[in-house]
């Protein structure tokens, strides 16, 4: 019998396909079942139409793995093929496509490397079995027909078609196991463990049943007077019973659960099913905050379930945590995790998205450019959104539980968005109310401004406690304001980028310009700075580079001296940028403020006018501020001298 050939570019296809598509080899069996899905649907389908659907029997999937002679066998009796749709369907790759494709691409090099994406869109499925397959048959008698034919490949170098005999219509796909190579054993394809797991993993949602003959060990049934129970061999009567007797039988298995909870009815869910679902399949002992279960229609067809976990899992924050849905075809398992299903900053997402709209054979490459893929990820961002806001809206405590794990997510998308996201993000923040003491949004805190109030507060540091230490914070609380405690590192990098929250400012406290202070306040500070002119530049002198500028504040409460900063940079994030590894030693431009009111002021105008040591009292301030900002001080060993000379002093 003559041998055709594949033709060229399918060949290179396949060659390129074997090799280099998929590094997943445990994925054909999804594709074989996947395609025999499909032929039972098309079918039954069929049958509807034509009202034959009584006759068509129950419609099944079946897997048999031979162990000697090494061949998995994938039965359906759905819509068949007839020789020329074997010859059609799978002596062509990727038939209408591919060609369109080389022709744009026809030099080779740059050509080459694009294809392995491209392949995704067309149909490849069932050429993924010679992964694991050194020979393939095909045994097909399509609905309606009684000729059966046989379809037989070993692969690159073409196939043969022939006659066959076949009883009933269908399918039944043979795939002969590569030989085992070093450590590459496709023996595991023949064990039933490893069988049930693959349906288990990627295609339990078939609709079909998917049915194995599986051996398994059983106590034999023996016959006794009482009525209790002998698993054990034992009775709780205390009546001896013979040594249990096992016995090989074998059962017809369904390995896969065919109903997917998403498709199901909301209504005849419960939280229970959606929980228990939820750890199943990812992993966690915990509940989740919340679930959503979304369908769309109409423009692009999807059906979603996504769950907000209750704890960041450990790895959440750095490189190596996997965001993204899993992406199901009409509910096939096409990708693990697809992260454009999702915008970074709701990385904290788990669920998976079904859509029949979404090739089962698309790459990674072309999702993220896929029109479905966006208009589902945009329906999806809008959902979460949604949820979010309800759930700070209704459930308070539930949302701060949520903020606590998930919070940093959401200021890292506006930072790292440029501010772009803010407004999508901003009404979801949480913050410490120094006043109210208490988490609030940024809404909250703009309903309880002062008369006058124009700015928002904020002040940043380590912790709370340190935050209400600065000396610019007594201030502002003894005037009436709110203040919010900021203690996370992206807080102040990303209230930079977000051009204030419904026209209102942030302020940093320890801005030198802030509008909470009244215009007398300000001239009055302007004149006794006229006033203490020498003194000021003498402290500037003894202090040098250290610092860009001395200056008289009005809102050191009782502290005698503070650091505050100009330009773009603050104390707070050169203290945050030193801690990163790449961080750089990008320095805030630093102003020491002076109060007047203070007795300390008052003997630095003595040791002025006295020839005392003002010099050394300087640094002392300087290095006293530098300590209250939570900063480091130049140099410890000279500061603990400096101190030591004024105790004995
Ligand atoms: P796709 O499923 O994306 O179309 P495949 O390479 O997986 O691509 O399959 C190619 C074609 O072969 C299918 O479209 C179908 O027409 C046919 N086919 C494959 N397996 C079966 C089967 N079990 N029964 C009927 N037709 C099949
Ligand atoms: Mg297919």
């Amino acid at each position: 019998m003559k041998k055709k050939q594949f033709k060229t570019e399918s060949k290179r296809l396949l060659d390129l396909m074997i090799n280099s598509v998929y590094t997943n080899k445990d994925i054909f069996l999804r594709e074989l079942i996947s395609n025999a899905s499909d032929a039972l649907d098309k079918l039954h389908f069929r049958t509807l139409t034509d009202n034959s659907g009584a006759a068509a029997g129950e419609l099944t999937i079946r897997i048999t793995p031979d162990k000697q002679a090494r061949t998995l066998t994938i039965e359906d009796n759905g819509i068949g093929m007839t020789k020329d749709e074997l010859e059609n369907n799978l002596g062509t790759i990727a038939k209408s496509g591919t060609l369109a494709f080389r022709d744009e691409n026809a030099g080779e090099g740059e050509g080459e490397s694009a294809l392995p994406e491209v392949i995704g869109q067309f149909g490849v499925g069932f050429y993924s079995a010679f992964m694991v397959a050194k020979k393939i048959t095909v045994l097909s008698r399509a609905y309606g027909s009684d000729e059966a034919n046989l379809w037989t490949s070993e692969g690159l170098d073409g196939y043969t078609v022939e006659p066959a005999e076949k009883d009933g219509r269908g399918t039944v796909i043979t795939v002969y196991l590569k030989d085992n190579e070093g450590e590459e054993s496709y023996d595991k394809y023949l064990e039933t463990y490893t069988l049930r797991e693959l349906v288990r993993k990627y295609s339990d949602y078939i609709r079909w049943p998917i049915k194995m003959l599986v051996e398994t060990t059983r106590m034999k049934e023996h016959e006794c007077e009482c009525e209790h129970d002998h698993e054990d061999g034992e009775c709780e009567c205390g009546h001896e019973h013979k040594e249990p007797e096992y016995e090989t039988v074998t059962e017809d298995q369904t390995l896969n659960s065919m109903v997917p909870l998403w498709r199901r009815n909301k209504a005849e869910l419960t939280d229970e099913d959606y929980n228990g679902f939820y750890s199943d399949k990812f992993h966690d002992y915990e509940d989740p905050l919340a679930h959503i279960h979304t369908k769309a229609e109409g423009g692009v067809t999807y059906n979603a379930i996504l769950y907000f976990p209750a704890s960041a899992p450990y790895n959440f924050y750095s490189k190596n945590y996997k965001r993204g849905l899993q992406l199901y075809s009409n509910g096939v398992m096409i990708m693990e995790s697809c992260e454009d299903m999702l915008p970074e900053y709701f990385g904290f997402v788990k669920g998976l998205v079904d859509s029949p709209d979404i090739s089962l054979n698309i790459s990674r490459e072309m999702l993220q450019q896929n029109r479905q893929v966006r208009a589902i990820a945009n329906g999806l961002k809008k959902k979460i959104k949604a949820e979010l806001e309800s759930m700070l809206k209704d459930d308070r405590e539930k949302y701060e539980k949520f903020f606590k794990a998930f919070g940093l997510s959401l200021k890292y998308g506006i930072y790292e968005s440029y501010g772009m996201e803010a407004e999508n993000l901003a009404d979801l923040l949480l913050f410490r109310s120094a006043k109210q003491d208490k988490q609030i949004t940024l809404q909250e805190y703009l309903d309880a401004f002062e008369p006058n109030q124009t700015e928002i507060y904020y002040a940043c540091g380590e912790s709370p406690e340190m935050v209400r230490s600065l000396p610019q914070y007594k201030y502002l609380i003894d005037k009436g304001y709110d203040v919010l405690l900021m203690t996370d590192n992206v807080d102040e990098f990303m209230t930079k980028m977000m051009n204030g929250y419904k026209g209102k400012p942030f302020k940093s406290i320890t801005d030198s310009d802030i509008n909470a202070q009244s215009e007398d306040e300000k001239k009055a500070m302007a004149e006794k700075q006229e006033e203490n002119k020498e003194l000021i530049e003498a402290v500037k002198a003894a202090l040098g580079d250290r610092v860009k500028e001395v200056r008289l504040s009005s809102r050191l409460s009782d502290s005698p001296a503070a650091l505050t900063s100009e330009g773009p940079l603050s104390l707070e994030m050169e203290k945050v940028l030193s801690e990163m590894p790449l961080g750089g030693d990008a320095k805030a431009e630093r102003i020491l403020e002076l109060n007047p009111e203070h007795p300390v002021f008052a003997a630095l105008v003595k040791a002025k006018n006295e020839g005392g040591d003002l010099e050394g009292y300087a640094k002392l301030l300087y290095n006293q501020a530098l300590m209250m900002a939570g900063l480091r001080i130049d140099d410890p060993a000279e500061f603990a001298r400096a101190i030591n000379a004024l105790i004995v002093k």
